[in-house]
């Protein structure tokens, strides 16, 4: 059916990858293209063999010309960018200049700020509508699949969504007093940021890790889970309508955060670049070369994921509440894929999101966030492969925990 450029051999591309082979009706063919063309090679060398055509290529997606040569070569119906998010506006361009669709996993983030913001993306939507073809933004897990399931409570459940929790639960144990389970650079960014969630139309700000709730999550259990901002929030504050409230949760354990605190107190966490032995280098990315490679902690991790949202409106008038998750077992993806679960519920979406625009299921010109598409074929793929959902229309909602906003001594 069509031809993906996949671009980045990493964690979340290698499971891409992996579901692109085994949906071969829609990918027939696919290059793997890398700054590190080896990863490429090796991921062609594993899946060699089946129905989809596999080459690799080398490219260092900061430079649009290479890229564009790149894409005139291959001809790809749809890039998906599997790399960094520093690559998403270089991507985006070398897809306008060739009139080839888009799709990312993660907002774009300049390198010596962490925003987690949509605006320079956005800024491309009449380019691309008037290019006639489409950027799927944020297709992984979260942002993705979470923006999926609010467009399909709201089409299927309630008349009007009034608040949103997304709680994300990573119950899998890798035995390292500390690592991150995907791209260190950005997880760190990410939970050493400010808290951030949106109420009546304004930002609230919190430190971070300010805000703590205990959650029990089916099939993984009571877990301390921590208010985060997390970039799906940005765009469905504006793209549900009638809501109140839009928060995110994440679990973490005492070890992961203990350790977050020592590394960010003797400033191995900053973006600041350093001058070190007449070189500048940015801490965070020593950090990142010092610590596992995420790849790497596939085979050691046991454990569930359990990432959701919990949705309360109206329907008919009457309050409603409905919640939907999946659980995802961090070893059965190792024996699927090679990868732990992180990786898998961000791939998985990745490829379903470009086989959504390759079979023209989601077929409109412009850049858009994955809620303002038709989620129900999207839903079904998940059951296909290998994320299934669960539903609950009686949960337990965050705002009937006991409040717990203080953190434990030894991390504040
Ligand atoms: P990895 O670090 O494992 O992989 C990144 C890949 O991108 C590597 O192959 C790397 O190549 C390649 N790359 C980096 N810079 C360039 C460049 N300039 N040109 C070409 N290739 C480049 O990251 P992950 O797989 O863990 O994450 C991939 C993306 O997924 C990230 O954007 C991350 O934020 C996002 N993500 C999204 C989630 C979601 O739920 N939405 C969850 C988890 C991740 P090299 O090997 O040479 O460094």
């Amino acid at each position: 059916m069509g031809k993906a450029l996949i671009i980045g051999a990493g964690g979340v591309a290698s499971v891409a990858i992996h579901k692109c082979v085994q949906n071969s009706e829609v990918f027939e063919e696919i290059c793997i293209a890398s700054r590190t063309k080896s990863k490429c090679d090796e991921l062609k060398a594993k899946l060699d063999g089946g129905k989809t055509k596999i080459t690799t290529a080398q490219v260092d997606a900061d430079i649009v010309e290479d890229l564009i040569d790149l894409i005139t070569e291959f001809q790809p119906d749809i890039v998906m960018n599997l790399a960094l998010p520093y690559q998403d506006l270089t991507i985006m361009d070398a897809c306008l200049a060739t009139k080839t669709h888009y799709m990312d996993t993660a907002n774009y983030e300049p390198e010596d700020t962490a925003k987690f913001e949509y605006k320079w993306q956005w800024e491309y939507r009449e380019r691309f509508e008037k290019a006639g073809i489409t950027a799927l933004l944020g297709s992984g897990f979260d942002p993705g699949v979470t923006g999926v399931f609010s467009a399909y409570a709201l089409k299927h459940y309630f008349d009007e969504i009034e608040y949103i929790d997304i709680l994300d639960c990573n119950g899998g144990d890798h035995g390292y007093p500390f690592a991150t389970n995907f791209n260190p650079e950005i997880n760190i960014r990410e939970v050493s940021a400010n808290g951030r969630y949106w109420e009546n139309g304004e930002w609230i700000e919190t430190k971070p890790m300010e805000i703590k709730r205990e959650y029990n999550f089916a099939e993984v259990g009571q877990k301390d889970m921590y208010l985060l901002y997390h970039e799906e929030l940005e765009s469905l504050a504006q793209n549900m309508p009638g809501l109140k409230r839009i928060r995110f949760f994440m679990t973490f354990g005492q070890s992961y955060l203990m350790h977050l605190k020592a590394l960010e107190n003797v400033g191995m966490t900053s973006i600041e670049p350093i001058e070190y032995e007449g070189k500048k280098i940015i801490p965070l990315q020593f950090l990142k070369a010092v610590l596992p490679d995420p790849a790497s902690l596939g085979p050691r991790t046991v454990g569930k994921t359990n990432i959701g949202c919990i949705f309360k409106g109206k329907k008919d008038g009457q309050d409603k509440t409905y919640y939907v998750y999946n659980v995802c077992d961090h070893q059965e993806c190792y024996r699927e894929v090679g990868s732990q679960a992180i990786s898998y519920t961000t791939g998985v979406p990745a490829m379903i999101g470009a086989a959504m625009i390759l079979t023209g299921k989601w077929n409109k010109p412009g850049v858009f966030n994955i809620e303002e598409f038709d989620p129900d074929p999207f839903m079904e793929e998940l059951n296909k492969w290998g994320l299934p959902w669960v539903e609950d229309f009686n949960p337990v909602l965050v705002d009937a925990l006991p409040e717990e906003s203080k953190q434990p001594e030894l991390v504040r």
